[in-house]
């Protein structure tokens, strides 16, 4: 018998898991992390790969066909080529991605690419040494650039990058990074700065906008056109230059939000569920897995969590409230 899809009390299918592997990470992203006292979970309440597998085959079962692993930064957590070629294994699913600081990228493209990856989203905001020492609040622009210049001569594809576009501090690279990509065939995605950050520096003023990039990229390096056919269930609205070089994607999560056709459901390292990246409350799932709940009960933890998802978030509207736990923790 098979089962009824994963759906919302909107009627939204979801197939999409992302999973966090981690809360770690080894630089500090100033919208994400706080520079100094960061206090990590227990290893040991951290899922184990054997946890994280069961939960994606029952997952799998309910109708999830697309996984991204994500963090924290997934690249310090130990043996994950191990972890990729477990759930690219696991009947039912399709795709699988990984969304890295490719600080560590080099070293373990190959491994990961033997695991079976192809699809990797690598996050670098900046092409400056400053800047990105600035967000980061660590030298590796060098291991950055490594990383994606490695996973360019593995033949991975797609590769993306995932560049948080910041007012009055990212302006200037939005136009170098769209160079870049071009010249390489790597799709560069915009995201919109979010109220994610662990101290509270967001503001709406400080978010770049899709339009605003759109403007720049338009007078800088010439005009766009939105890709047709796109998946509505997509968070990045694409678009191609109009002289046939490069891709552009937007994540304009504030700007022009696109809850009402999202898909996805999150895992985080410790084995908490949520239905958006914003969600204040949060299902436990590493209680029935260490507890030894059947396949059975997960499955209807995933459907009840799920089914209180909400419309949508509210950022920007005096109803906006900001999710307890860091971006790090969360998993982006
Ligand atoms: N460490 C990996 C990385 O940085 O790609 C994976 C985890 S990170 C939390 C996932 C993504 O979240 C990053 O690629 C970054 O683009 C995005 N991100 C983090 N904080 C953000 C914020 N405040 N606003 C928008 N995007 C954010
Ligand atoms: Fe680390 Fe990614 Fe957060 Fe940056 S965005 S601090 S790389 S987890």
């Amino acid at each position: 018998m098979t089962n009824p899809p994963l759906i919302d009390s909107f009627g939204r299918v979801h197939d999409n898991l992302r999973i966090s592997v981690t809360d770690r990470c080894n630089i500090r992203c100033f919208y994400c992390m706080p520079e100094e006292g960061v206090e990590y979970m227990e290893r040991s309440g951290i899922l184990s790969f054997e946890e994280i597998e069961r939960f994606v085959r029952v997952a799998a079962r309910l109708g999830v066909t697309k996984i991204r692993i994500t963090g924290g930064e997934p690249l310090v957590r130990r043996d994950l080529p191990v972890l990729i070629e477990k759930l690219l294994s696991v009947p039912g699913i399709k795709d699988l991605a990984l969304t890295t600081n490719a600080v560590l990228l080099a070293a373990q493209a190959k491994p990961l690419y033997d695991a079976g990856l192809r699809r990797i989203n690598v996050h670098l905001d900046t092409l400056d040494r400053a800047r990105f020492l600035q967000i980061t609040r660590r030298e590796e622009l060098d291991s950055v650039l490594a990383g994606i210049d490695e996973c360019l001569r593995l033949g991975y594809g797609p590769i993306k990058i995932n560049a948080v576009a910041v007012k009055d501090l990212t302006d200037a690279d939005i136009v170098p990074l769209a160079r870049y990509g071009r010249e390489r065939g790597i799709e560069i995605r915009y995201i919109e700065f979010m109220p994610l950050d662990g101290q509270r520096l967001w503001g709406r003023s400080r978010v770049l906008t899709q339009d605003d990039m759109m403007a720049m990229l338009t007078r800088e390096i010439g005009p766009l056109e939105e890709i047709p056919g796109r998946d509505p269930s997509a968070p990045a609205s694409e678009y191609r230059f109009l002289d046939g070089v490069g891709t552009l994607g937007f994540i304009a999560s504030v700007s022009k939000p696109f809850c009402m056709n999202c898909n996805r459901i999150r895992l985080t390292s410790d084995g908490k569920l949520r239905y958006c990246l914003f969600a204040i409350e949060e299902t436990d799932v590493k209680g029935l897995l260490r507890g030894g709940g059947s396949d059975e009960e997960i499955g209807a933890v995933i459907r009840e969590n799920l089914w209180k998802k909400w419309a949508g978030h509210q950022i920007g509207t005096p109803q906006f409230v900001a999710p307890p736990r860091p971006m790090n923790a969360i998993g982006g």
